[in-house]
């Protein structure tokens, strides 16, 4: 179990422990042995978006294979879901170390490294409520790699104002009835079960966020409309219709009528896992941009010797390193046990606009081969702008960090 070493006295540690260190090492190993050798066989079917998916946007079976895998061989080597507990089936690294390695293996930029660590489709802390049974037949195989999930909570009706949401389950005997449309479930097309959220008791009764329970729903159980593809994430979210679905009573899972207390819980290890994944990512950036700023040549010179241009790569880089402190210091907190509602709002904000600025003058700095889909960056961009939307949107992370101020 890696956790940070002691913060020197008075002060805190920004020290990458031995452990973590060796955890960082052994991901780049994997990467290199494991997950590259199946990128390779995949060829373009993989970077070529024309090839990736299928008319409606699904990815097509060998993707879909292949990323299975790498869930597969990554849950093996320990990677996967390393941050659960020892007892969930992870390795109880601590917040920091997660945070490390998500924003490592962002460094690869985009490709099937992406599925390395625990995604929306992996097990999530709410999963991980799981008890009795539940624990063998969903959280343990989602935790191997073997299964996948998915969250449902945005319906076409709600996003941000979710507790509003329209989908219900009413009690009938020892079974649940489900009713509802969720939209922008990610990983809904592929996974094996899903974890949805459905009121149970009305708003009026049990204030706003009360009254709403998870429940376990399995692929055959409900149908999946249209594919909801995101520029940029095609592929991954759908709509998932649920109509009269019944569902055994030990599908609860968590609190009844406490769903939402449950996930607030967790909502700042996600707002930190994209923080991470974002300052990974814009690395990667910043070292491509500065690469082509040294080797393409302008009115007889790099472009990197124009202000104009070193200037974008230097300033993006300020940020980054601003922004990267603030996410290990949430990921710190965290570990010290506080909810840190405010700063993960702070992270979540920071790091997603600071990779939408980066990843925009990486294109800039590119010239028209920013533009070209033989390279990544306009797909970067627009992964970037999709993540200023999700896990909460800019505003509503504002609208947080107003109200911890009392200002809201
Ligand atoms: C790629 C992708 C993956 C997703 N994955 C999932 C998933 O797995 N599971 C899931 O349940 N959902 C998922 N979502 C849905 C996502 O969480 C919502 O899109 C997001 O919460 C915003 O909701 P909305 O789209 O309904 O926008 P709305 O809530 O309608 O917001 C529209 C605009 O109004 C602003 N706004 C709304 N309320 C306020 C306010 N109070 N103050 C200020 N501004 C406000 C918003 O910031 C936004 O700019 C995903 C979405 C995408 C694009």
């Amino acid at each position: 179990m890696a956790t940070q070493e002691a913060a020197p006295q008075g002060g805190v540690s920004f020290d990458t422990d031995e452990e973590t260190r060796l955890i960082l090492q052994s991901l780049d190993d994997f990467v290199d042995q494991e997950v590259q050798p199946i990128e390779d066989d995949l060829g373009d079917t993989y970077t070529n978006k024309r090839k990736r998916h299928e008319d409606d946007g699904r990815y097509v079976p060998e993707v879909r294979e292949a990323i299975q895998e790498v869930r597969r061989r990554s849950a093996e080597a320990g990677f996967y879901a390393m941050n659960l507990s020892e007892e969930d089936g992870g390795e109880g690294v601590s917040n920091v170390t997660w945070y490390r390695a998500i924003k490592h293996v962002a460094t690869n930029g985009p490709g099937l490294t992406e599925h390395v660590l625990a995604g929306p489709e992996g097990p999530k802390p709410l999963l991980a409520q799981a008890e009795g049974d539940q624990r063998e037949e969903y959280l343990y195989p989602v935790v191997r790699g073997q299964q996948s999930t998915g969250f449902g909570q945005t319906e076409p009706g709600v996003g941000s104002d979710s507790p509003n949401m329209s989908t219900t389950a009413e009690k009938d005997g020892d079974e649940w009835v489900l009713n509802g449309t969720k939209q922008w479930i990610t990983n809904a097309p592929y996974a094996d079960f899903l974890q949805i959220f459905a009121r149970t008791s009305p708003q009026e009764e049990m204030g706003r966020y009360g009254g709403i329970s998870c429940f376990i729903v399995e692929a055959d159980e409900y149908e999946i409309g249209s594919m909801n593809n995101a520029v940029g994430f095609e592929g991954s979210q759908a709509e998932v219709h649920l109509d009269d679905v019944r569902v055994p009573e030990d599908r609860l899972l968590g609190t009844e009528d406490g769903a939402f207390y449950d996930a607030m819980e967790f909502l700042s290890l996600g707002r930190l896992e994209i923080g991470a994944r974002a300052m990974g990512h814009a690395e990667f950036l910043l070292d491509r941009a500065a690469q082509y700023a040294n080797d393409r040549e302008a009115f007889g010179r790099p472009i990197g010797k124009f202000q104009g241009v070193s200037h974008k790569i230097a300033e993006g880089k300020a940020k980054q390193y601003a922004a990267n402190a603030a996410g290990l210091r949430l990921a710190w907190e965290m570990d010290q046990g506080e909810q840190a509602i405010m700063e993960s709002s702070i992270v979540k904000y920071l790091c997603t606009n600071t990779l939408w600025e980066i990843a925009d003058d990486t294109v800039q700095v590119h010239g028209g081969n920013g533009l070209s889909e033989d390279n990544p960056y306009m797909a970067d961009l627009e992964m970037a702008r999709v993540l200023r939307i999700v896990e909460g949107t800019d505003e509503i992370q504002l609208n947080t960090i107003a109200k911890q101020l009392g200002v809201f």
